[in-house]
Parts: structure tokens; sequence; C-alpha cells
């Protein structure tokens, strides 16, 4: 096994492990990928096809009925290399997966075969395989990485999430000006790993920008400040949509983004108004599309593919890489409610409200689907659906809703009596979902 500078790294280290020569000693193995090298990928020369299609796609069928975890339960144990520190880091690490996504970690049990185990090992950042490999899987730690941040981007790993920066269409949104070509991570193929939507620059799954080897720097720097692993501590709103859609989470985690281009039949019909209708009588469906620096919701436009979208006291319609919100039918014992709801702008529940939208000027803050009737200037009104965010410069007072912004026309509205997509679980119907799927996998 090798090591390579890890993915929260120290310039220290940098300059330690270059000094050494420890990278370029070893020739087989991609060292700007370190904890992806359970699944052999070459950097250069020598890509074998059965190593590519191991790697992450969540298009990919096989991928998902052979390498995730079924029912995104995970069975873990903990080494005994753990000090009460690193269990404590793990611990958050899981409660970052329970409250964002529907993976379950549980402990291991005698006759569990397929699991994890978190070990530190100071000679790594972070190593572990992609995908669920099948026997006991090590998820390493250490050095100075025995963080929560790194255990969560290694289980991105275990659970099948890729590196950000090395998505096939990368080379779109990051750059790599005065890098030697060899320093580069290697962008991925079009066969394994196809573009997944929006581009992440908080992706947990993306290495820290402005190093060669590393993520590269944002195209856009006039716009995008940050990007890498700690935007902010834990799992991004994309990194938390991606592993709901790859595992099929349902619950209040049923709704998925997906990109206009690719919607199937079913998938447009799955598409949401929530019964209103646009001027035109068109039904009002929300999208959401990177732009200058955030991702915005807003209102879809069917005829066009395009999202418009306000941004400052500007209106945009954006056509490049649409997502529009869905919720797959033919689920059975769904229990949760989605709704819009009149929320109390001070004092906010963001547990139920539905985040979809994110900054990333603003350390990935978080924005939410807003409808509301706008009187227009010639007193006629009319339902229209953007972006609310919580007013960052409120918080110390407490969490609070800054106005929606919403498009009329050509003219963005500052707005402060909206509702806001929000779902809550249904304690009843889960109990008997619970008991029903008990009983039907006894017999
Ligand atoms: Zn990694």
């Amino acid at each position: 096994m090798i090591t390579c500078p890890p993915k929260i790294l120290k310039v220290s280290w940098i300059l330690l492990l270059y000094t050494l020569n420890f990278c370029t000693i070893v020739t087989s193995y991609s060292c700007q990928s370190p904890d992806d090298n359970g699944i052999l990928i070459p950097q250069y020369g020598n890509i074998s096809s059965s190593s590519e299609e191991i790697s992450s796609d969540f298009a990919f069928l096989n991928i998902r009925l052979k390498k995730i975890w079924p029912n995104g339960i995970v069975k873990y144990k903990l080494s005994p290399s753990l000090t009460p520190e690193d269990i404590s880091e793990v611990k958050k690490a899981f409660q970052e997966y329970h409250t964002k996504t529907c993976i379950k970690f549980l402990p291991w049990q005698p006759g569990d075969y397929h699991f994890i185990t978190l070990q530190v090992n100071d000679s790594f950042c972070g190593y572990t395989s992609l995908c669920k490999t099948g026997g006991e899987q090590i998820i390493y730690f250490g050095g100075d990485c025995r963080k929560m941040n790194t255990i969560i981007h290694e289980l991105g790993h275990s659970l099948c999430l890729a590196h950000e920066h090395t998505r096939v269409d990368r080379e779109d949104y990051i750059n790599f000006p005065g890098c030697n070509k060899k320093t580069i991570p290697r962008a991925r193929s079009l066969t394994s790993h196809s573009s997944k939507g929006i581009y992440d620059y908080a992706s947990q799954m993306h290495y820290e920008c402005g190093e060669c080897n590393l993520g590269g720097w944002p195209i856009d720097q006039n716009t995008i400040e940050y990007c890498g692993p700690d935007l902010t501590p834990g799992l991004s709103l994309l990194d938390a949509d991606g592993i709901n859609s790859l595992y099929d989470c349902q619950g209040c985690h049923r709704h998925r983004w997906r990109p206009s281009v690719t919607l199937t039949h079913s998938e447009k019909s799955d598409m949401e108004s929530f019964g209103f209708n646009s001027r035109d009588g068109t039904p009002l469906y929300p999208c959401r599309v990177p732009f200058r620096g955030e991702v915005i919701p807003g209102k879809y436009i069917d005829s066009t593919k395009s999202c418009v979208v306000a941004h400052g006291n500007e209106v945009h319609s954006v056509k490049k890489d649409v997502e529009v919100l869905t919720f797959p039918k033919g689920l059975s014992y769904q229990c949760s409610n989605y709704k819009l709801e009149k929320v109390e702008r001070v004092s906010v529940d963001t547990t139920t409200a539905v985040p979809a939208g994110t900054s990333f000027r603003r350390w990935n803050q978080r924005s939410f689907l807003a409808f509301a009737s706008v009187t227009k200037s010639n007193s006629d009104k009319e339902i229209v659906i953007a972006k609310v965010a919580i007013d960052q410069e409120e918080n110390r007072n407490g969490k609070r809703f800054g106005n929606a912004t919403m498009v009329v026309g050509s003219v963005v509205h500052k707005v402060n009596d909206f509702k806001v997509l929000t779902c809550s679980l249904d304690k009843d119907c889960m109990i008997h979902q619970w008991y029903t799927n008990s009983f039907e996998s006894s017999i």
C-alpha cells in the first residue's frame, strides 16, 4: 500500500511528501486518489475496463444492484486502535449521514458477513475501497486527519461516491493553470463516470482547491471563492441528494432532483406543481440551477428546458445544468407528507423545510423553495416560485428567513409572505410500514 498526500492537507505534509519523493516512487497507482486505491485505478496508461466499471456512477444499474449496501444499512466494527476521541469523531460522522440521508450505520453482530471496520493508521489521511466490496472493508484514517470530515469522506467512498473533481466533465468547472499534467487527478471516462448533475464545489468528496494534485481551481473565481471538503464540515446539500437518490431513500428523502435533459417519461410525470399554475395555465414546476456561485431554485420552463431564477436584482433564464424536482411514484407506504407551509420567519424550524439550493460563496449556506402570491404594479396577482435563504445577518438573534426573492416577468420582488416546501413523517404510517416489512420478511 502507498501513502500519498492526504485530502485534508497541511502544507508541511505536502512538502514533506515531495521532499521524500514518496509518490514518484510508486508508479502504478494514483497518488492523487490515495483513498481510491482499493479499486486500483491506474493514473496513466493501462486503464482496464474492469477497473473502470467498478467506479462510482449513479447511472449504472449493475453498480446499484451489486455494489451498494442493501437498504442503506451498513454494519460496522470499531478497531481497538481507536481512542475515545476517535470514536467520538466516528459517531459524529455517522450522525451526519443519519441526519441528512437514509443510510444507517449499525453495530456489527455475529452473522453479519459484510461490514466496515474503522481503523486508525497514521500512514494515511484516509484510505478505503469504493462501494461495498463484500466481507470486511477497512476504512483507515490517521495522521492529522482523525476528524469527522475525513471519516465522512471515506464513508462516502464505501457508499459508492467517487471524487467530485475527477468527474469526466470536471474541466467545465475547474482548471489547472500552470500545473504539471502528471500531478492532475485523472478524469474518469465517459463510460464509467458520466455527469451526475450539478458540479458540487462544496462536496465532501471534493479535495480542496488550489493545488495541482488536488482539485484545481474553480474556473469562475469571481463568483466561487471556496471549494473543497471543508467548505463546511459534513455532507453538502448535493452530496446528500446524491446518496438519497443512489439508495432510493424514502421518507422525507424521497424527492429527487433530476437533470431536465435526461428526464424519462415517467420522471417527467413525477414532477410536482403543488396545484399551482403559471399565468399561461401551465403547471408551475420547481427547478434549480448553478449560477454565479450558487445553486438557485426557481421556476421551470419546459418548452425551453430552462430555469428562471433571480440573482441579486436581476432575472436570469439558465439552460445549463437544469434540474427539476420530482417525487417518484409507485412506492408503497409513503409516509412522508410534503406540503407548502407558511413558516414562521423568526426562529425558523429548518428540520422540516426541504433545502433546495446552496451558495458556494457563503459557506454552503442553504436556501429553500418558496411560493408566494405577488401583486404586480397593475394590481394583478401572480403565484411565483423562487428561493428563500436563512438570513445570516440575523442569525445572531435566532434563525430567521430573509425575504423571498421572487421573479415576476422581468422584475425581482422581495416578498416577506410566502410558503416553503416542507416534509414531515406520519409516525403511524411508519410504524405500519415497519410492521408490514418485518411481517413480509419473515415469510
Ligand atoms: Zn477520497
